[in-house]
């Protein structure tokens, strides 16, 4: 369980779902979007778990990524991939046995080092819908529910769950989308810039397991760093300044802190 992935699409050649162009899979369903979506998420259809979708085998999906990921760089974004995450290990350890050179991303809202303690639970009420109730008992073998089946438990991962999702993930970019932390000026995020705001992190799994504790990019590194772009939003300014105005300094002077820099990779 399970042996299957919900998508509501995919994009060829993405320029904003990490480096380079990427095949990005947009998977069905959030259950933050649902309950208390955080605001201004540009993916408002992915959220409920009700209506269209494509439902596909993890064969199917191996056999899609292979054929279309043209340069082995993939994307899994959502909604919320993190509740589809044992079949996402699945793929992606498909994938690699394939091909080693295959680079794979995910984004979560959760923070990876709690899912990594606590693994990933839910107490599903009725108010929430029958629709996410029967995808969680499909994402899941690991509920129980009460007398009057008004309160469902899930354990959806189990941190051991979570270590193998890493083994075969290459980079997990964590975190909640805040708009008050936005990073760029752009509708649309800026090539090569793929987070969103300043409170998400982009983890290299590998480095994270070998050590033990999170490894990740410091934004200067991810966010161009290149002259006559302002170090915060990727906007090309006059060479002789560093940032395009008071506010893209103090935002990127606040993602430095929020992102607790531990020193370039
Ligand atoms: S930004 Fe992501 S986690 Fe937040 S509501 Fe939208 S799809 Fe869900």
């Amino acid at each position: 369980l399970p042996n299957f992935l919900r998508f509501i699409g995919v994009t060829k050649d993405a320029r904003t779902a990490g480096p380079g162009r990427r095949l990005e899979l947009f998977t069905k369903g959030c259950i933050r979007g649902v309950i208390n979506p955080c605001q201004g998420c540009f993916n408002e259809e992915t959220w409920t778990f009700e209506g269209q979708y494509r439902e596909m085998r993890i064969e199917e999906v191996v056999k899609m990524i292979d054929r279309d990921a043209w340069n082995r760089q993939v994307t899994f974004c959502g909604g919320e991939p993190i509740l589809q995450a044992k079949g996402i290990t699945k793929v992606a350890k498909r994938l690699k046995e394939i091909d080693p050179s295959f680079h794979i991303i995910m984004y979560t809202a959760y923070k990876l080092d709690t899912l990594m303690k606590y693994g990933l639970r839910f107490v599903w009420v009725p108010k929430y819908g029958e629709a996410m109730l029967d995808s969680l008992k499909r994402f899941t073998r690991n509920w129980s529910h009460n007398a009057d089946n008004t309160r469902y438990e899930f354990e959806l991962l189990s941190p051991e769950d979570v270590k193998e999702l890493m083994t075969y993930i290459d980079i997990i970019v964590d975190g909640d989308y805040q708009q008050d932390k936005r990073l760029t000026q752009h509708e649309t995020m800026h090539d090569g810039g793929f987070i969103g705001s300043s409170n998400q992190r982009v983890i290299f799994c590998d480095l994270t397991l070998d050590k033990g504790e999170l490894q990740y990019l410091p934004p200067q590194i991810y966010n161009y760093g290149l002259e006559h772009h302002c170090k915060c939003c990727g906007h090309q300014i006059h060479a002789r300044i560093t940032y395009c105005n008071d506010l893209c300094e103090k935002r990127y002077n606040k993602r430095v802190k929020d992102m607790e820099l531990i020193g370039v990779m």
